[in-house]
């Protein structure tokens, strides 16, 4: 195959080798990113992506979909009991469709909806104003508590209460600590709100009980499947069997064409990846290795936002060291130590120049990285952070990031 590509496309193959290599050769701590495994590679390769299949099994649109159709059957089946839930939809080709279609099935526009904060750690399809879902619908959001930097649910009560949301939604991008969906869902209840929980970051962590579930607790789930959970990417939608319908035509005729079948047989892979024990052992190693990142970090005198971390990741302040994320970021990618720089609540910076960065283990825990490894890892951060202008260690640094990230494979 790729000798196939070099030969009649050079430029895009050679591309992808020096990706490849990039891959191999730094360390990736970007906590919304992750590595799949050779079959989920294999099955987003393979000659499914050539199969227009607009519609769902037994009810399609064009002939020749009878394999397909078993594709996608498989692929819902599995999702439905990984997650416990009634109905799965895996068509949405990322986590914003997903989330997309999940406003439109349980919203009119200009609905008022309860979210979280972008700058608190929310997702910008959670009613950004320069998101299309920001435009659509009336978005009002909750913040962490300024004094232990979690989400307050008296709080988010209190603005429920006045603000008369029809849906409330819990999930976040960079939120290091376990949501409380039972929490939330009461307080939907008690407003007579929908309640939707979009579980993109942590889906890999709940898949193997390292997070409580929300199913159980929430009208609408949504997710994607390349994060923690591992998967090709794409989005996920879980709801009970009485919203399927509506679940179902907001993503396809509503918001989509034809589903991509490549990545829906992907997604069958992954979830089918997710129930076995190994993943289970896999989704506790990120979380042991984030906190020992995490205490890394603060020995090297950071501070961590809300203390520490329940999940794979964690958002550092850069405050104490004096330093700004993007100058961070730039020095860290100097020395091949992958990171993203972010806003902390109560961020006094601009987003360009926010406080913050984000740091997660999904990826390295996938290469085989443990213990020994972190502490390098957190120790080589420290003394980048310490020395951002000194560009002969950070020089230095980068030869031993790549010797180390080099023996461990990139895909797995
Ligand atoms: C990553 C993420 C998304 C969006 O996923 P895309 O596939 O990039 O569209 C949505 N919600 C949350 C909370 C996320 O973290």
């Amino acid at each position: 195959m790729s000798d196939m590509l070099s030969q009649q496309d050079p430029a895009i193959a050679e591309l992808i080798e020096r990706e490849e290599a990039r891959q191999r050769g730094e360390v990736n701590l970007i906590a919304s990113e992750n590595i799949v495994s050779r079959a989920v590679l294999a099955a987003q390769g393979s000659v499914l992506t050539n199969k227009y299949a607009e519609g769902y099994p037994g009810a399609r649109y064009y002939g020749g979909c009878e394999v397909v159709d078993e594709v996608e059957e498989i692929a819902r089946e599995r999702a439905k009991e990984l997650f416990g839930a009634e109905h799965a939809n895996v068509q949405s080709h990322s986590g914003t469709s997903a989330n997309l279609a999940a406003y439109a099935a349980l919203l009119k526009p200009g609905d008022k909806v309860l979210a979280m904060d972008l700058a608190h750690g929310g997702h910008l399809s959670h009613g950004s104003k320069v998101s299309l879902t920001g435009k659509i619908y009336d978005f009002r959001h909750y913040q962490v508590s300024e004094k232990d930097e979690r989400i307050d649910l008296d709080q988010v009560r209190e603005i429920a209460l006045e603000f008369r949301p029809k849906l409330i939604v819990a999930g976040a991008s960079a939120y290091s600590r376990e949501i409380d969906f039972p929490g939330f869902a009461a307080i939907a209840k008690e407003v007579k709100a929908r309640f939707m929980v979009d579980m993109a970051h942590i889906a890999g962590l709940v898949a193997a009980g390292e997070h409580s579930n929300p199913v159980p607790h929430a009208d609408i789930v949504t997710s994607t499947t390349h994060k923690t959970l591992r998967g090709p990417r794409s989005g996920l939608i879980l709801c009970k069997e009485k919203r399927k319908k509506k679940v179902d035509s907001a993503v396809f005729p509503g918001g989509q064409g034809g589903p991509l079948m490549h990545q829906v047989a992907a997604r069958a892979v992954c979830f089918g990846e997710a129930k076995t024990d190994a993943f289970k052992k896999y989704a506790h190693e990120i979380k042991v290795n984030a906190a020992r990142l995490g205490d890394m970090l603060v020995d090297g005198g950071l501070r961590l936002v809300s203390g520490g971390t329940d999940n794979h990741l964690v958002l550092v302040d850069l405050r104490p060291l004096g330093l700004q994320g993007d100058v961070a970021e730039h020095a860290l990618g100097r020395a091949g130590i992958v990171v993203n720089m972010n806003m902390i609540p109560f961020d006094p910076n601009p987003p360009r120049q926010p406080s913050g960065l984000r740091i997660g283990t999904p990826t390295v825990t996938s290469r085989g990285m443990g213990s020994t490894e972190i502490e390098r890892i957190g120790n080589w951060i420290v003394e980048v952070l310490k020395n951002v202008t000194n560009e002969d260690r950070i020089a230095q640094i980068r030869g031993e990031v790549r010797e180390m990230s080099e023996s461990f494979p990139a895909v797995i």
